[in-house]
């Protein structure tokens, strides 16, 4: 059954009609005019020297990876409660994830246990670089991710990365317009990655952009992305092995079209936020979004909590009924290490990752996006609060029943 509310919609209007039109007139779809145009908008609107466009925020991923010569028998920290494209770019390269555990509050990495990693764990080589003792391989980076677009402790990070000699990919695919202290995420780092799939802030159908402050970073990556040729050579010289990872005329002139009104965007989203806080704080058996000090959060989506006493109980039942009601909803995210392919592929250094375990347990994704009109947001806490009351009950006469048998 198609959802009577989605879990989300893009928000496509006439400009977007109209510019994507110009292009599919003008006869040039791809390696024309408008991906340039894009790069130079997106990259004043980060606030950063280069913006490289390519056909997904996972292959921007790839190519950052790359451009960092991480490869077979480095590591990366990183987080397992994201988005699996952030830990699938470093297996792509046959390096090693190591999953540190979040912060309950912003379900961020945790500053306090890169840390305890790195100085429990990292010996400088001869070289000066930082050598994990138990495994005797190279730490190459953090990769941080900004869940559900609250930006990450970059402060700290950022610190760490440098005592470490670290360098540091900042996947800002879910925060578009966030800030931290004042600075715009996708500003921090080597550089920074974007995502423009139909649920983010803003699409471009399928799309991802790189950003960068290095010339010789952006160079690299702009030639990975067009099968390793050189920008300033022949069309069939090929300087590196490189990727069909080109973002289109058409998509690029879409994402024209979006940046354009992008600050209404994201005030859409800000206030239907809003209404949703407004409407179920305090409701029993569920945790609102939290603010963090410092920081400015961009609403990618709107993630509660529903905590259960065994594993994801409540939030699966909760899940089910909003379903079954026409509520697009989502358990999001699944932890990445508890995925079946990723057995093997990883290290947890300081073994379970408890709070990770916990928010993948219980977050609960509800319908969110731009044009969410009034009625659905409460047509949506209305079917919420129904379907915690129902599980809450079938908890406790299933708890009656144990008691008895027991
Ligand atoms: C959306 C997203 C990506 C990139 O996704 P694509 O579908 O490849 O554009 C990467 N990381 C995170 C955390 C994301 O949410």
């Amino acid at each position: 059954m198609k959802p009577s509310i989605p879990l989300s919609r893009p928000d496509v209007g006439d400009l977007e009609v109209q510019y994507v039109m110009d292009v599919l007139r003008s006869g040039m779809l791809s390696l024309g005019p408008s991906v340039p145009k894009f790069e130079t908008q997106f990259a004043s609107f980060i606030g950063r020297r280069h913006a490289v466009a390519v056909n997904s925020g996972t292959s921007a991923l790839h190519l950052c990876v790359r451009a960092l010569g991480i490869g077979p028998d480095d590591e990366v920290i990183t987080s397992s409660f994201s988005f699996v494209a952030s830990t699938n770019c470093i297996l792509y390269e046959r390096a090693v994830p190591v999953f540190l555990d979040i912060e309950p509050d912003s379900f961020n990495l945790s500053p306090e246990q890169i840390y305890r990693f790195l100085s429990q764990r990292c010996e400088h080589n001869s070289s000066g670089h930082c050598i994990n003792k138990d495994t005797g391989r190279r730490v190459k980076a953090i990769l941080p991710v900004h869940v559900f677009g609250m930006p990450c402790d970059m402060d700290a990070i950022e610190r760490l990365a440098q005592d470490y000699g670290l360098s540091v990919i900042e996947d800002a695919c879910e925060a578009l317009g966030a800030e931290y202290r004042g600075r715009r995420a996708g500003t921090f780092g080597d550089a920074a990655c974007f995502a423009f799939y139909p649920n983010k802030q803003m699409t471009t159908g399928e799309g991802g952009m790189i950003v960068t402050d290095d010339d010789a970073f952006a160079e690299a990556c702009r030639s990975m992305r067009n099968q390793g040729r050189n920008s300033a050579s022949e069309w069939l010289d090929h300087a590196r092995l490189g990727f069909n990872y080109r973002l289109s005329d058409i998509h690029a002139a879409l994402g024209s079209a979006q940046l354009q009104h992008i600050e209404s965007l994201l005030e859409k989203r800000q206030s239907a936020a809003a209404s949703y806080d407004e409407r179920l704080q305090g409701v029993r058996g569920l945790i609102t979004p939290r603010r963090i000090h410092g920081s400015k959060r961009s609403w990618f989506v709107y993630v509660v909590q529903v905590p259960s006493k065994n594993g994801s109980d409540i939030r699966d039942s909760v899940l089910r009924s909003l379903r079954s009601a026409g509520i697009g909803c989502q358990a999001y995210f699944p932890a990445i290490h508890r995925q079946p392919y990723m057995k093997g592929q990883f290290i947890a250094p300081f073994g379970a990752l408890k709070e990770t375990e916990i928010a993948s347990d219980a977050c609960l994704a509800i319908p969110f996006f731009s044009t969410i009109d009034a009625a659905q947001i409460t047509a949506v806490c209305h079917a919420l609060k129904q379907a915690l009351q129902d599980a809450s009950r079938d908890e406790h006469s299933t708890a009656r029943i144990a008691v008895s048998r027991g």
